[in-house]
């Protein structure tokens, strides 16, 4: 897709976003043929449009269809919603088969303008339909080109960047459980690690065996697809600002284990490789960006079976560093895939740990399904953190670390930790599970992306299905050293 600058360049729509204050005033719209400002301020006066925040009128025009996109009041205007705006405008448009889009941000009061534009331009025809053999919901469409009345090619590129990012982790959680197994998502890291210039180590049951990765062979002894762990490494040409390492569990289907889930939980579970295909998505975004830091992803994949070989309540396994654990549910896998990897991470000595994981029910309980919670040892990191996700418009909720109660529930009497806590408090027993893990002097972040993984319906950026939380975040934290 090509974003240029307007130069009276016709095209077959126009974007026009407005926030309340704008329609009162169309006069500061320099950007604007003479003929379309006199046609939206007949519709603002006649009421058809007020600039109410969510709203969107279609108009069809002689030539061409005119979009009305009402941003709400100028006050209460952050990017996040001029995000899904765009995002939202250029797929309706896309479906009513533009090619290619005018849309005038000039206007806005926003910093990043050409990026957002770049990301809900990548974004706004991600679909995921493949396997839809007779039509498909909405006719796929490709936007040619998008104009705009503002210069930033840089913003536009990295817009982009996130957005592909973002589509390559949310087709490869979107596939099924019988498609993406720990061995074929092995295939698919390497084969990307190829065409980004990542390296790319794949440890199969053998090895992981060798290595002492106690916790990842035990979730996946159940499955006759035996677990991988991945190691992707992207290394600057010149001299890194920082180490870092991202850590993403990647259960390709959960049903729970002996443990097993009841029906209804065990739907959407092929999501439970999340946090694998962001770490991806995001060693890849970074490799596009050239970024100036070293960068590992650890993706740590199983698929947890019920069998006669599956891995068993009352079971006492030993984590990569040594650390025993009692199993006394074998549905809270994730954290233990996570212990071997965050061990195995942290003997790279990095500055920074990120892991991304759906791991616990209770953080979707306590945050909803548009939010997710976000642990840290570090208040330096959160804080970073936090700035990133608030830039990129994907809401992280810092939870606590600190519960003496809950930390003293993680001793079992036979081993040194138990896997499963008490109903309460659950994401943070698993958060406080996951930095027993975590070596010294290390800081470290926890995402628990259980809520907002996945869509049930079609909002602003994100179409129904899996949205990879976090890549967004995780990229523009990585931007920001
Ligand atoms: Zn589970």
């Amino acid at each position: 897709m090509l974003i240029s600058r307007w130069n009276n360049t016709p095209s077959d729509s126009v974007l026009l976003l407005l926030t309340e204050e704008d329609t009162q005033n169309l006069s500061h719209f320099p950007a604007l043929p003479e003929n379309l400002k006199d046609f939206a301020a007949a519709l603002i006066s006649r009421k058809d449009f007020t600039g109410k925040k969510g709203s969107l009128l279609r108009v069809p025009m002689l030539e061409g269809t005119l979009y009305l996109l009402g941003l709400g009041k100028a006050a209460k205007c952050a990017g996040k919603l001029v995000r899904d705006s765009l995002a939202w405008g250029l797929r309706t448009a896309g479906r009513n088969h533009a090619r290619n889009a005018y849309v005038p941000l000039g206007h806005i009061d926003m910093k990043d303008k050409g990026f957002v534009l770049g990301e809900a331009a990548g974004l706004c025809g991600c679909v995921f339909d493949k396997y839809k053999t007779k039509g498909t919901d909405y006719e796929p469409f490709a936007l040619e080109e998008i104009f705009t009345d503002i210069e930033d090619s840089d913003g536009f590129r990295k817009g982009l960047i996130f957005a592909d990012a973002q589509i390559f982790a949310r087709t490869l959680i979107n596939e099924p459980g019988c498609v993406i197994t720990p061995e074929s998502l092995s295939q698919k890291a390497q084969e990307a690690a190829e065409e980004c210039g990542l390296t790319c180590e794949i440890w199969d049951e053998n090895r992981l065996a060798v290595e002492k990765m106690g916790g990842l062979l035990a979730v996946g002894s159940g499955s006759k697809n035996p677990p991988r762990l991945i190691h992707l490494t992207y290394k600057p040409e010149g001299n890194p600002s920082k180490r870092i390492a991202f850590v993403g569990k990647g259960i390709t289907f959960d049903s729970g284990g002996l443990d097993i889930k009841p029906d209804n939980f065990m739907l959407t579970m092929k999501g439970d490789k999340t946090g694998a295909c962001n770490v991806l998505a995001v060693m890849k975004g970074i490799a596009a960006l050239g970024l100036n830091v070293e960068a590992h992803g650890f993706m740590t994949c199983a698929e947890n079976m019920p069998s006669g070989s599956a891995y068993r309540p009352d079971d006492i396994i030993t984590a990569r560093n040594g650390k025993t654990i009692e199993i006394n549910n074998t549905d809270a896998e994730g954290r233990l895939v996570l212990a071997d990897a965050l061990s195995l991470a942290s003997e790279l000595k990095p500055d920074v740990i990120i892991d991304m994981a759906t791991l616990t029910g209770a953080c979707a309980v306590a945050l909803g399904k548009h939010c997710a919670g976000l642990f840290s040892n570090n208040d330096e990191l959160a804080a970073k953190i936090l700035e990133s996700s608030c830039a990129r418009g994907e809401p992280l909720w810092r939870m606590p670390l600190e519960d003496e109660h809950i930390a003293e529930s993680l001793k079992s009497p036979y081993a040194d930790l138990i896997n499963c806590g008490e109903r309460y408090g659950g994401a943070i027993f698993a958060a406080l599970f996951l930095k027993e893990f975590v070596g010294e002097n290390i800081a470290w972040a926890h995402f628990d992306i259980a809520g907002p993984d996945f869509c049930d319906k079609e909002y602003g950026i994100y179409p129904k299905g899996a949205t990879a939380f976090g890549v967004r975040t995780c990229l523009d934290y990585v931007m920001g050293l």
